[in-house]
């Protein structure tokens, strides 16, 4: 095996590729050097860390002036892995390439590319129903001819899946090539959607092929680059990436940070510590000539990239990329819809997603409800629903984790957890209803809850207490009202749901003195 996961959180894994010149770390980006300038390519990766880079096999043999042999990493000058594309890009550009699907397969080979692309044919973005589907199926027909040309096993060969927009086509071609022996499986049309920020329709493509492709083996989604998209589609189990867009922003001037682009000619200082930042301000990068502005922003584009997968692979180690997914939507609005989209995808988020994680989780409000652990202890919860008891006590959560642990609570837990019939069950803004027997459970006790104070929370949160309440359907409620309005808001719930004949309202003191005259056990 050629790729092995380490980590997961939500549908993202980190883990390491191995090729023949080495191995690298996932998630990871390719940047793309142009193949017919190889004497920048040294310059541009000095200092940025470049891991494995990735360059376009069908430009260099156009490039080519007379047929030579050519061995990539001496040509480029690159020790360590390189990925090389087979130009189905130019066909998206150029309507058709001057070269058969087996010519390139054994150019790369010649070439001794690392990591390669069969021919496949791209769907892009305004492409109807009927085209799409053409070059699903040509693309499968490119990649059954390609596996039979292939001679060298010791290239990791990329299976591309085309579709576009049309979802059915993308889980249809995921499916087929699925079938296909290929070491890396890739998306293709997503640049389009990316520069008209689309990324909600791109979220969908992504998890229409995910769905329908062998886990185990990496996805790479061709073309995408701007460091801000990658912790959205990291999250949904995209490993690879390959671009040219720090290159080609430098070129405009745009330099890039974690949450956006900036513009040079607007900028005074930088907010970057990269080797190409340090000592210098914005001044002293706009008074070099073009060539070498283009250069030093050409770095720091590529340098923030590489920190930036390198922090979402640490936040995937310590499973806390949710939490930098609900910040980084607050960056752009396209981002929010992205995020909000992601959010959408939650039951397939779920299924990747560990039971236990090192750390605990945040809760926001709304926007971390449909995080998958929330949403797993709802079923969780569904399922475990209990026999009828004679009663049950609603107590309201401190900030002590456990909640039974409160020392103000401890007491009458006590006592109530001896006695027969009574189910004790507390309640909570993020969880809804905790009982007593869930308490300790992950990651109830590990959750930091912040109460934005809006009444909206109150009344989901009551919703989820009233609803499971109804399901375990108890001969009497005692609800012990808190000091915040959680409590009112799930009376209220209680009542609408018609439990007012069981219910009964009280404060801690109050549930005392029903336990010490016994009122609680007899009904
Ligand atoms: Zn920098």
């Amino acid at each position: 095996m050629s790729f092995r996961i380490r980590s997961k959180d939500l549908a993202a894994r980190t883990g390491t590729l191995e090729t023949k010149s080495g191995v690298f770390q996932t998630p990871h980006m390719f940047p793309v050097i142009d193949p017919n300038r190889p004497q920048s390519t040294r310059a541009l990766l000095k200092g940025t860390d470049s891991e494995a880079i990735m360059t376009n096999a069908y430009l260099l043999r156009r490039g080519q002036t007379r047929p030579l042999k050519l061995e990539l990493h001496k040509y480029l000058g690159f020790k360590r892995p390189i990925a090389t594309d087979s130009g189905a890009y130019q066909i998206l550009e150029f309507g058709e390439v001057a070269v058969s699907p087996k010519e390139i397969v054994q150019y790369q080979e010649e070439i001794n590319s690392d990591i390669a692309v069969i021919l496949d044919v791209p769907t892009g973005f305004r492409t109807s129903l009927q085209r799409a589907k053409w070059t699903v199926d040509e693309t499968i027909r490119r990649a059954d001819e390609a596996l039979e040309s292939i001679s060298r096993k010791d290239i990791l060969w990329v299976g591309p899946v085309q579709g576009g927009v049309h979802l059915l086509e993308v889980e249809r071609s995921a499916r087929e090539m699925g079938k296909r022996d290929f070491a890396i499986y890739a998306l293709g049309s997503p640049t389009e959607l990316m520069e008209t920020q689309h990324f909600d329709i791109l979220v969908d493509m992504i998890v229409a092929a995910k769905k329908a492709l062998p886990i185990s083996k990496p996805l790479h989604l061709f073309g995408a680059g701007h460091p801000a998209t990658f912790p959205f589609l990291v999250a949904l189990g995209c490993d690879l990436f390959d671009s040219a867009a720090y290159a080609l922003y430098a070129k405009q001037g745009k330099y890039f940070t974690p949450e956006g682009t900036l513009k040079m000619d607007e900028m005074e200082e930088l907010p970057c510590n990269c080797p190409t930042c340090r000592g210098n301000t914005a001044n002293s990068i706009r008074d070099l000539s073009l060539e070498e502005k283009e250069m030093l922003l050409s770095r720091h584009n590529l340098y923030v990239c590489i920190s930036e997968l390198r922090k979402i692979r640490e936040m995937i180690r310590t499973g806390r990329l949710w939490e930098m997914l609900e910040m980084r939507s607050h960056a752009h609005p396209a981002f929010k819809r992205c995020f909000e989209r992601l959010a959408f995808h939650t039951e397939f988020l779920e299924r990747y997603n560990p039971a236990v994680k090192l750390h605990g989780i945040f809760y926001y409000g709304r926007s971390t409800d449909p995080r998958p652990e929330i949403q797993r202890y709802s079923t969780k919860l569904q399922m475990a629903v209990e026999p009828s008891a004679k009663w049950l006590v609603l107590l309201p959560s401190g900030w002590r984790r456990p909640f039974h642990q409160d020392p103000g609570l401890d007491p009458v837990v006590r006592e109530l957890r001896e006695m027969e019939g009574v189910s004790i069950v507390f309640y909570s803004l993020a969880y809804g209803p905790v009982p007593l027997e869930l308490d300790e459970a992950y990651p109830i006790p590990h959750t930091d809850i912040y109460d934005p104070g809006s009444s909206d929370d109150y009344v989901r949160s009551g919703i989820k207490v009233a609803e499971y309440v109804k399901k375990t359907d108890p001969k009497q409620i005692l609800l012990v009202q808190g000091t915040g309005p959680l409590g009112k808001h799930i009376e209220t719930k209680l009542r609408e749901n018609e439990l007012s004949g069981k219910l009964k309202i009280g404060t801690l003191r109050e549930a005392v003195g029903l336990i010490a005259t016994g009122t609680l056990v007899t009904i």
